[in-house]
């Protein structure tokens, strides 16, 4: 029956609006929000086994969710006055999807940079954005935006800012018809509207201090929970597939080939398991993850996860060759996995953080592992 659904959805290229509502109903939707506010009190440790569990899955759900904690724990952490006071119970209800609108033409993904920028109207700002790839964006209660200063003279002048899915026409701009994450319907999005201007988050921080300490490390390690769970549920479906009666018939436990395949499968989960738990508890116990150390860490599992994540499942085909590797109907779903995993390495792309890698390197001569 599930099985079924994730075909349908990824045939369609269509969003999972039912688990969204199940999400919705459980109030799981506030998992990061403090129990003060009527949330769950969740933490990014939570956010990470929630991501590898719904991976194992549905890579698509598990990406909808970790993004929307990302969304929800920068407005914990940084939403100010009357935003904070009215924003927070209702996040904590877990019932109000949050929708994140990074990317830009022009500037693409990269996240500390804006070209839109918002404009002065009295004691409101006219927001005025297309937004090429927004996750759920149709279905979204409400979005985060970085958008330039109303005032700003650089494009690194870079607001956040909140806005009900009411206080905006969000019109359809596309389609979305990609190779993989199908489900996510992250499809193209013009946003124009008014807010009011205290619904920008914390004026007066940088923002680069709201994406070190928030959105950077919720990104990475929610992205990498949700892969390695992608390919974790891929290699239990090849094991459960070989071990059956019928697969005992197929494929012969006893070939050398096949198990240096599992093995090397297995080896890639584990390494990129032990830097996602190493990189967690190294962001849980450090206060200033601007240091070179912490940001190489942070990507560095980024980088690993996408390309060993997407290694593994390829292995996985390998191992079992084309009916239960290559073919849409195997339940192996190794096809759609590989489809999707391909995504990794273009989600904030591995270019973009090898050369910032390469820049951070410099910096640390002595070479201080974390
Ligand atoms: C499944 C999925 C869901 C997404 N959901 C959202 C969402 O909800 N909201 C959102 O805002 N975004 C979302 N994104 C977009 C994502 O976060 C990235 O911003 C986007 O994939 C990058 O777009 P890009 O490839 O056009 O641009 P870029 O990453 O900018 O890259 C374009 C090309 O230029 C090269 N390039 C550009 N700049 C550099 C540089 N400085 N160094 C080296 N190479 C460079 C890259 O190699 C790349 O080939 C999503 C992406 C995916 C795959």
């Amino acid at each position: 029956m599930a099985e079924q659904h994730l075909a349908t959805a990824d045939r369609d290229a269509a969003f999972p609006v039912d688990a969204l509502d199940a999400m919705r109903a459980e109030g799981l939707l506030g998992l990061v929000v403090p129990r003060a506010h009527n949330g769950m009190g969740g933490t990014l440790r939570d956010v990470v086994d929630a991501g590898l569990a719904l991976g194992r899955c549905d890579m698509s759900i598990a990406l909808i969710f970790t993004m929307h904690c990302q969304q929800a724990a920068a407005v914990v952490e940084f939403a100010a006055g009357p935003l904070r006071s009215r924003l927070l119970p209702v996040l904590g209800e877990g019932r109000h999807y949050l929708a994140s609108v990074s990317t830009e033409s022009g500037k693409g993904g990269h996240v500390y940079s804006a070209r839109a920028a918002l404009r002065e109207e009295g004691a409101d700002l006219v927001v005025d954005r297309f937004a090429p790839v927004v996750t759920g964006g149709e279905q979204a209660d409400g979005f985060l935006i970085t958008m330039k200063n109303a005032q700003a003279t650089t494009d690194r002048d870079v607001a956040l800012v909140y806005a009900a899915r009411e206080q905006l026409l969000a019109e359809p701009a596309g389609d979305w018809q990609p190779m993989g994450m199908r489900a996510t319907r992250s499809a193209p999005l013009k946003l124009t509207g008014t807010v009011p201007a205290h619904q920008i988050l914390a004026p007066g921080v940088p923002f680069r201090t709201i994406a070190d300490r928030v959105l950077v490390p919720y990104a990475h390690l929610g992205w990498s929970a949700a892969w390695l769970g992608a390919a974790a549920g891929a290699l239990s479906r090849v094991l459960h597939l070989i071990r059956s009666p019928q697969g005992r018939k197929r494929f012969d436990v006893g070939s050398e080939l096949l198990l240096t395949r599992l093995s090397r499968a297995r080896q890639r989960l584990d390494a990129v398991h032990a830097q996602l738990r190493h990189t967690l508890r190294t962001v849980e116990t450090t206060p200033d993850l601007t240091a070179p150390s912490a940001q190489l860490l942070l990507n560095g599992l980024k980088l690993s996860a996408s390309e060993q994540c997407r290694a593994a499942v390829d292995d996985l085909i390998d191992a079992v060759g084309l009916q239960h590797g290559y073919l849409k109907d195997s339940p192996t779903r190794l096809e759609q996995t590989l489809r999707d995993l391909r995504s990794a390495a273009l989600n904030y792309h591995n270019d973009r953080l090898h050369l910032a890698d390469g820049r951070l390197t410099l910096l640390d001569r002595e070479v201080r592992l974390v």
